[in-house]
């Protein structure tokens, strides 16, 4: 059976366009939801309200509480969109999937965890203690 494989041009660096298009997917569907997010003012978890009948009857303590928790998950919101934007900057540059600090590449599992992981999982525990 002849088969003068000079047409393949899939597989050719072993990163398959496959494993990509599955991790943009993952890294879309994630910004998509904290733009969602972003726009609604919808926190994920516990929803703060502070429109004016409500705060009257919080404590003006509660309220900054609430307010300071809300401003801190806007800004880990933005933090992750950015993380997740650079995520798919690497993607369309080829360079997905690889440790920042060490160069190894990172465990697919963990990607499959996290996309927009920057660092292997020995590299991550290190920066983090
Ligand atoms: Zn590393």
């Amino acid at each position: 059976m002849a088969n003068n494989g000079n047409d393949g041009n899939n597989d050719s660096d072993g990163d398959s366009d496959g494993d990509r298009e599955f991790f943009r997917a993952r890294l879309i569907e994630q910004r998509d939801e904290l733009l969602r997010v972003r726009e609604t003012g919808e926190q994920a978890a516990g929803t703060v309200e502070l429109d004016q009948g409500k705060v009257g009857r919080l404590s003006r303590m509660d309220a900054m509480q609430a307010q300071a928790m809300s401003q801190e998950s806007n800004r880990r919101r933005e933090i992750r969109l950015r993380q997740i934007d650079a995520a798919l900057g690497r993607l369309d540059a080829g360079e997905f999937g690889w440790c920042f600090d060490c160069d190894e590449e990172i465990a697919r599992l963990r990607l499959e965890f996290d996309p927009a992981a920057t660092r292997c999982l020995s590299c991550a525990e290190k920066a983090e203690i």
